[in-house]
């Protein structure tokens, strides 16, 4: 039987199988043995085949034994404590060896997602995702570029298709709205402009939502959970608000779990995915897959170029031919610096 993982326990695991729903499992004793790399040998959203126990548990709930996981299409993992980067990352645009007429700078930089810098395990947050609904407000918290740009770099680093939700449009002018959508648009993204005070745009992103595992995530204040209320009010998520009155709350722990959604899908709830975002993304990774840059053709004289003050950059060439907009690439070079420290 195939079933998805919704959830970790210390001692067991939630799952869910089509037509069953709930079934709480053991592990096969092969499958704590596998994983040298990370610290759980499983995530919430992987796809597994258990064995029904055909007799309930004294609460009543079925269980079951999960005999094998299937290989996970992507992941969101955590650095180990005290590295930098989140370890066994693909780089989909990565040139291989002999691409192009590709020199190295002399102080290049080999990090980036790829690269595995420390002997402590990974905590894997979540598998095999869908979706990242990337959600940033207008105003009440400020549009912040950056961050934005932080989340879809790491979202399209795991190859994971992402929608950008413009939320609390209800406090934006229409000017600062395309100001701030048209960049976005132009570099190939899907945006949804919502409001969960006057429900605009939440008939689209539940219908964004109705199939598949999907992961909300953006800067704290932004209406995550608002957003998540307005398509699954079963869901009863405490929002911020609430939870700064009663000093407790779903978001106040580490526990993430796969819930699932009235329409169909399901939604990962878990605080830890900024540290995912902030940890995750490096200079050389910027560089290459910062929104928009894929769009125009470029050939940098070094294949490690970060569009800075490298020689023969064609990326800033690009910029000054008017084919890259100024505005936006001042915002990366920002962004760029905020990684690099300086
Ligand atoms: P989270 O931290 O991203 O989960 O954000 P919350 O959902 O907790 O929302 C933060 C605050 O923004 C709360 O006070 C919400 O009531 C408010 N909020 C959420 N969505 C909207 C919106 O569309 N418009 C306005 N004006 N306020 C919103
Ligand atoms: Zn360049």
């Amino acid at each position: 039987m195939k079933a998805v993982v919704t959830s970790l326990g210390s001692r067991s695991v939630l799952v869910h199988a089509d037509g069953l729903g709930e079934i709480r499992c053991s592990l096969r004793g092969h499958l704590w043995e596998t994983s040298e790399e990370e610290t759980r040998p499983l995530a919430v959203g992987d796809r597994v085949s258990l064995s029904p126990d055909l007799t309930h548990g004294e609460d009543q709930c079925l269980e079951g034994v999960i005999e094998d996981v299937a290989p996970r299409r992507n992941r969101i993992a955590r650095a180990p404590a005290g590295s930098r980067g989140a370890p066994g990352k693909r780089d989909p645009t990565k040139r291989g060896p002999g691409g192009g007429s590709a020199g190295r700078r002399p102080d290049q930089e080999s990090g980036g997602r790829s690269r595995h810098t420390a002997a402590g395990k990974v905590q894997v947050i979540a598998a095999n995702i869908d979706q990242i609904l990337v959600v940033a407000a207008l105003h009440s918290p400020p549009f912040r570029p950056g961050l934005v740009d932080r989340f879809l770099v790491a979202a399209a680093a795991e190859e994971i298709d992402v929608l950008l939700i413009l939320n609390k449009v209800d406090l934006a002018n229409h000017d600062d709205e395309r100001s701030v959508v048209e960049p976005f648009q132009q570099a190939g993204y899907s945006v949804i402009q919502t409001s969960t005070v006057t429900g605009e745009g939440i008939e689209e992103l539940a219908t964004a939502m109705a199939s598949g595992i999907h992961l909300l995530v953006g800067h704290s204040g932004t209406g995550k959970s608002s957003l998540l209320n307005a398509v699954a009010p079963t869901l009863n998520l405490t929002t911020s608000e609430v939870t700064a009155h009663h000093g407790r709350g779903r978001h106040t722990t580490t526990h993430v779990s796969l819930l699932p959604l009235p329409a169909g899908g399901w939604v990962i709830d878990s605080p830890g995915i900024r540290e995912w975002v902030l940890e995750g993304v490096s200079p050389a990774l910027l560089a290459r897959l910062y929104p928009g840059f894929g769009e125009i053709p470029h050939e940098c004289h070094y294949g490690d170029c970060l569009h800075r003050d490298e020689p023969q950059c064609a990326l800033r060439q690009a910029v000054e031919e008017g084919l890259y907009p100024k505005d936006r690439y001042a915002c990366y070079l920002r962004v760029l610096a905020d990684l690099q420290g300086s």
